[in-house]
């Protein structure tokens, strides 16, 4: 909607108090107790509502292993 005529301060102060930015909800981790964003895995433990949705203990050690392998050289 386009503002086309001038609007009294109220009317203006009425269309901002939408505006608010609204905290981001977080929630915690059932298996490690880390905050996360709501509805995405744990960024720590790769779990999701209780159940291992991603192995971090394999990335974790797969990672390892190539830096192990790239500083050997
Ligand atoms: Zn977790």
């Amino acid at each position: 909607m386009v503002v086309r005529m001038r609007h009294t301060r109220a009317h203006t102060a009425n269309r901002r108090s939408h505006h608010a930015i609204k905290a981001t909800l977080m929630t915690t981790c059932e298996n490690c107790g880390a905050k996360n964003l709501n509805h995405t895995i744990c960024k720590y433990c790769g779990f999701y509502k209780g159940r291992n949705v991603m192995n971090k203990l394999a990335k974790v050690e797969k990672s390892q292993a190539k830096a192990k392998k790239t500083s050997a050289k």
